[in-house]
Protein backbone atom coordinates (compact mmCIF):
# COMPACT_ATOMS: atom_id res chain seq x y z
CA UNK A 1 0.00 0.00 0.00
CA UNK A 2 0.90 3.87 -0.34
CA UNK A 3 2.55 5.10 2.30
CA UNK A 4 0.96 8.20 4.10
CA UNK A 5 2.91 11.41 3.59
CA UNK A 6 3.22 13.00 7.03
CA UNK A 7 1.89 16.37 7.32
CA UNK A 8 1.63 16.15 11.01
CA UNK A 9 4.83 18.73 11.98
CA UNK A 10 3.24 21.30 10.06
CA UNK A 11 -0.06 20.79 9.12
CA UNK A 12 -1.25 23.79 6.93
CA UNK A 13 2.23 25.41 6.14
CA UNK A 14 3.45 22.29 3.48
CA UNK A 15 -0.39 23.19 2.13
CA UNK A 16 0.71 26.57 1.64
CA UNK A 17 4.16 25.45 -0.33
CA UNK A 18 2.44 22.84 -2.10
CA UNK A 19 -1.28 22.09 -1.59
CA UNK A 20 -1.58 19.45 -4.17
CA UNK A 21 0.97 16.57 -3.21
CA UNK A 22 -0.85 13.32 -2.93
CA UNK A 23 -1.28 12.14 0.37
CA UNK A 24 -1.00 8.74 -0.34
CA UNK A 25 2.21 8.55 -2.39
CA UNK A 26 3.60 12.31 -1.82
CA UNK A 27 3.22 12.85 -6.50
CA UNK A 28 2.88 16.36 -7.30
CA UNK A 29 0.02 17.14 -9.15
CA UNK A 30 -3.05 16.12 -6.92
CA UNK A 31 -3.87 16.29 -3.41
CA UNK A 32 -4.94 12.45 -3.53
CA UNK A 33 -4.12 11.02 -6.90
CA UNK A 34 -5.78 8.23 -9.44
CA UNK A 35 -3.44 5.59 -8.25
CA UNK A 36 -4.38 6.18 -4.62
CA UNK A 37 -7.59 6.77 -5.29
CA UNK A 38 -8.36 3.31 -6.68
CA UNK A 39 -6.10 2.07 -4.38
CA UNK A 40 -8.51 3.17 -1.60
CA UNK A 41 -11.53 1.71 -3.57
CA UNK A 42 -9.82 -1.61 -4.39
CA UNK A 43 -9.11 -2.23 -1.21
CA UNK A 44 -12.58 -1.72 0.45
CA UNK A 45 -15.78 -3.28 -0.44
CA UNK A 46 -18.70 -1.13 0.18
CA UNK A 47 -20.21 -2.13 3.70
CA UNK A 48 -23.14 -2.80 5.81
CA UNK A 49 -22.25 -0.29 8.54
CA UNK A 50 -24.06 -2.44 11.45
CA UNK A 51 -22.83 -6.10 10.31
CA UNK A 52 -19.47 -4.93 8.89
CA UNK A 53 -20.05 -7.27 6.13
CA UNK A 54 -19.49 -6.39 2.33
CA UNK A 55 -22.56 -4.87 0.96
CA UNK A 56 -22.18 -4.55 -2.75
CA UNK A 57 -25.95 -3.34 -3.69
CA UNK A 58 -25.75 -1.57 -0.70
CA UNK A 59 -29.33 -2.67 0.98
CA UNK A 60 -28.30 -5.22 3.57
CA UNK A 61 -30.57 -8.04 4.16
CA UNK A 62 -29.71 -8.69 7.61
CA UNK A 63 -30.13 -4.92 8.53
CA UNK A 64 -32.49 -2.70 9.01
CA UNK A 65 -31.12 0.83 7.24
CA UNK A 66 -31.93 2.57 4.54
CA UNK A 67 -29.71 1.74 0.63
CA UNK A 68 -26.49 2.76 2.79
CA UNK A 69 -22.99 3.76 0.44
CA UNK A 70 -19.37 3.99 2.54
CA UNK A 71 -15.99 4.42 0.52
CA UNK A 72 -14.37 2.66 3.24
CA UNK A 73 -13.19 2.12 6.85
CA UNK A 74 -11.47 4.89 8.78
CA UNK A 75 -8.10 3.46 8.19
CA UNK A 76 -4.37 3.98 6.85
CA UNK A 77 -4.82 6.66 3.50
CA UNK A 78 -8.59 7.16 3.93
CA UNK A 79 -8.13 8.41 7.41
CA UNK A 80 -5.07 10.30 6.61
CA UNK A 81 -6.94 11.82 4.07
CA UNK A 82 -10.52 12.60 6.08
CA UNK A 83 -8.32 14.31 8.92
CA UNK A 84 -6.67 16.38 6.64
CA UNK A 85 -9.90 17.49 4.97
CA UNK A 86 -11.88 17.98 8.24
CA UNK A 87 -9.02 19.29 10.51
CA UNK A 88 -6.40 21.32 8.41
CA UNK A 89 -9.54 22.58 6.21
CA UNK A 90 -7.51 21.36 3.20
CA UNK A 91 -10.25 22.10 0.57
CA UNK A 92 -8.88 20.80 -2.27
CA UNK A 93 -9.74 17.20 -1.09
CA UNK A 94 -13.40 17.74 -0.68
CA UNK A 95 -13.84 17.28 -4.88
CA UNK A 96 -12.09 13.42 -4.50
CA UNK A 97 -13.22 12.89 -1.51
CA UNK A 98 -16.64 13.26 -3.17
CA UNK A 99 -15.46 11.43 -5.97
CA UNK A 100 -14.82 8.44 -4.33
CA UNK A 101 -18.12 8.69 -2.56
CA UNK A 102 -19.64 9.07 -5.68
CA UNK A 103 -18.56 5.85 -7.57
CA UNK A 104 -19.92 3.69 -4.73
CA UNK A 105 -23.66 5.43 -5.42
CA UNK A 106 -25.89 3.67 -7.64
CA UNK A 107 -27.72 5.03 -10.45
CA UNK A 108 -30.04 7.62 -8.73
CA UNK A 109 -32.50 9.30 -11.26
CA UNK A 110 -35.23 11.89 -10.85
CA UNK A 111 -34.94 14.69 -8.47
CA UNK A 112 -32.08 14.12 -5.73
CA UNK A 113 -31.17 16.37 -3.01
CA UNK A 114 -28.08 15.74 -0.55
CA UNK A 115 -28.31 16.62 2.60
CA UNK A 116 -25.29 17.23 4.86
CA UNK A 117 -25.57 15.97 8.62
CA UNK A 118 -24.86 19.80 9.99
CA UNK A 119 -21.64 20.71 12.01
CA UNK A 120 -21.58 21.97 15.29
CA UNK A 121 -21.12 25.97 14.36
CA UNK A 122 -18.75 26.70 16.62
CA UNK A 123 -16.33 23.30 14.55
CA UNK A 124 -17.13 25.20 11.59
CA UNK A 125 -15.86 28.59 13.04
CA UNK A 126 -12.66 27.22 14.62
CA UNK A 127 -11.43 25.29 11.15
CA UNK A 128 -13.06 27.98 8.53
CA UNK A 129 -14.60 24.76 6.64
CA UNK A 130 -18.31 23.36 6.84
CA UNK A 131 -16.46 20.26 5.56
CA UNK A 132 -19.67 18.36 4.73
CA UNK A 133 -21.35 21.01 3.06
CA UNK A 134 -18.65 21.70 0.96
CA UNK A 135 -18.23 17.56 0.05
CA UNK A 136 -22.62 17.86 -0.83
CA UNK A 137 -21.97 20.90 -2.91
CA UNK A 138 -19.00 18.71 -4.69
CA UNK A 139 -21.00 15.92 -5.02
CA UNK A 140 -23.70 17.70 -6.01
CA UNK A 141 -21.71 19.10 -8.85
CA UNK A 142 -21.39 15.55 -10.32
CA UNK A 143 -24.83 15.41 -11.60
CA UNK A 144 -27.15 17.52 -13.08
CA UNK A 145 -30.19 16.36 -11.18
CA UNK A 146 -28.41 16.89 -7.44
CA UNK A 147 -28.81 19.93 -5.23
CA UNK A 148 -27.89 20.60 -2.13
CA UNK A 149 -30.10 21.66 1.04
CA UNK A 150 -29.76 22.81 4.56
CA UNK A 151 -32.54 20.86 5.17
CA UNK A 152 -31.38 19.96 8.67
CA UNK A 153 -30.21 21.90 11.60
CA UNK A 154 -28.60 21.13 15.10
CA UNK A 155 -31.45 21.63 18.14
CA UNK A 156 -28.22 22.39 20.13
CA UNK A 157 -24.66 22.05 20.31
CA UNK A 158 -23.95 18.97 22.15
CA UNK A 159 -20.71 17.39 21.22
CA UNK A 160 -20.05 13.63 20.86
CA UNK A 161 -16.30 13.93 20.96
CA UNK A 162 -15.88 11.54 24.17
CA UNK A 163 -19.21 11.13 25.38
CA UNK A 164 -19.93 7.63 26.24
CA UNK A 165 -22.06 5.18 23.60
CA UNK A 166 -25.32 5.91 25.68
CA UNK A 167 -25.22 9.41 26.07
CA UNK A 168 -24.10 10.33 21.88
CA UNK A 169 -27.46 8.08 21.18
CA UNK A 170 -29.38 9.97 23.68
CA UNK A 171 -28.19 13.40 22.38
CA UNK A 172 -28.36 11.73 19.17
CA UNK A 173 -31.86 11.45 19.17
CA UNK A 174 -32.64 15.10 19.68
CA UNK A 175 -30.01 16.88 18.13
CA UNK A 176 -32.02 17.68 14.51
CA UNK A 177 -35.22 19.53 13.62
CA UNK A 178 -36.34 20.34 9.94
CA UNK A 179 -35.38 23.77 8.93
CA UNK A 180 -38.98 25.25 9.13
CA UNK A 181 -37.54 27.85 6.09
CA UNK A 182 -37.44 24.85 3.21
CA UNK A 183 -40.29 22.68 2.14
CA UNK A 184 -39.66 18.80 1.97
CA UNK A 185 -40.56 17.49 -1.99
CA UNK A 186 -42.02 14.80 -2.82
CA UNK A 187 -40.92 11.98 -5.47
CA UNK A 188 -37.66 13.24 -4.29
CA UNK A 189 -34.39 11.11 -3.27
CA UNK A 190 -33.02 12.20 -0.35
CA UNK A 191 -29.25 11.84 0.48
CA UNK A 192 -28.05 12.09 4.05
CA UNK A 193 -24.26 12.56 4.21
CA UNK A 194 -22.01 12.71 6.48
CA UNK A 195 -18.60 12.17 7.48
CA UNK A 196 -17.89 9.32 9.69
CA UNK A 197 -20.60 6.65 10.69
CA UNK A 198 -19.25 5.77 14.48
CA UNK A 199 -22.42 4.46 16.73
CA UNK A 200 -25.18 5.15 13.47
CA UNK A 201 -26.97 7.24 16.22
CA UNK A 202 -26.66 10.76 14.36
CA UNK A 203 -27.67 9.56 10.66
CA UNK A 204 -31.07 7.19 12.83
CA UNK A 205 -31.79 10.04 13.89
CA UNK A 206 -31.58 12.13 10.98
CA UNK A 207 -33.49 9.34 8.91
CA UNK A 208 -36.10 9.40 11.83
CA UNK A 209 -36.75 13.04 11.54
CA UNK A 210 -36.94 12.72 7.41
CA UNK A 211 -39.46 9.51 7.54
CA UNK A 212 -41.60 11.68 10.14
CA UNK A 213 -41.78 14.83 7.46
CA UNK A 214 -42.79 12.55 4.95
CA UNK A 215 -39.65 11.56 2.76
CA UNK A 216 -40.02 7.95 1.70
CA UNK A 217 -36.66 7.68 -0.70
CA UNK A 218 -33.88 7.97 1.66
CA UNK A 219 -30.20 6.94 0.96
CA UNK A 220 -27.37 6.98 3.62
CA UNK A 221 -23.40 8.43 1.86
CA UNK A 222 -21.08 8.13 4.27
CA UNK A 223 -17.03 8.61 3.85
CA UNK A 224 -15.65 6.15 6.27
CA UNK A 225 -16.42 3.77 9.16
CA UNK A 226 -15.50 3.70 11.93
CA UNK A 227 -14.18 0.82 13.37
CA UNK A 228 -13.07 1.99 16.88
CA UNK A 229 -16.20 1.34 18.03
ZN1 LIG B 1 -0.79 8.89 -4.90
ZN1 LIG C 1 -25.85 -5.53 7.70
Amino acid sequence: MPNIVKTTTFPGLLDLVAPHYCRGCGHIGEPICNRCKKYILNSNPNLCPICKKPNPTGICSNCSLPPTYIVGKRTDLLNAIIHDYKYNSVRALALPLAEMLNTRLPDLNGNVVIVPLPTISRHIRSRGLDHTFLLAKKLAKLHSNFKVSKLLQRNSNTVQVGSDHKTRITQANKAYKINPKINIKKDTTYILLDDVYTTGASLKSATEILKKNGVDKIVLAILALSILD
